[in-house]
């Protein structure tokens, strides 16, 4: 399975959330998001979920679960999502990587 964030189709998301214009970030950070800033510009505009993929992976591509996220919530959220991975994995009988 690849990168489902490589997609045509998320990519066309990507775009419509753009074509609606600057916005705040929906996560409440305060960063104030240009539409058409370049990667990896501090106010680029990233598509954020409202429900994570790995939560309901059926709102990936739904448009009323998109909202205007900056970079840096974007990736905090992967860290956290990849901490509690990980610490769910501790409770299982096998040793941790780390
Ligand atoms: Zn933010």
């Amino acid at each position: 399975m690849g990168d489902p964030r490589k997609t045509r189709r998320y990519q066309q998301c990507v775009r419509n959330l753009k074509a609606q214009g600057d916005a705040y970030c929906w996560r409440g950070c305060g960063t104030y998001l240009y539409a058409n800033a370049p990667w990896p510009h501090p106010q680029c505009m990233t598509l954020g979920h409202i429900i994570a993929l790995e939560d309901d992976p059926s709102l990936f591509y739904e448009a009323s679960n998109h909202a205007p996220e900056c970079i840096k919530c974007n990736m905090g959220d992967g860290a956290r999502r990849t901490n509690r991975k990980r610490k769910g994995e501790s409770t299982s009988h096998r040793s941790r990587i780390f």
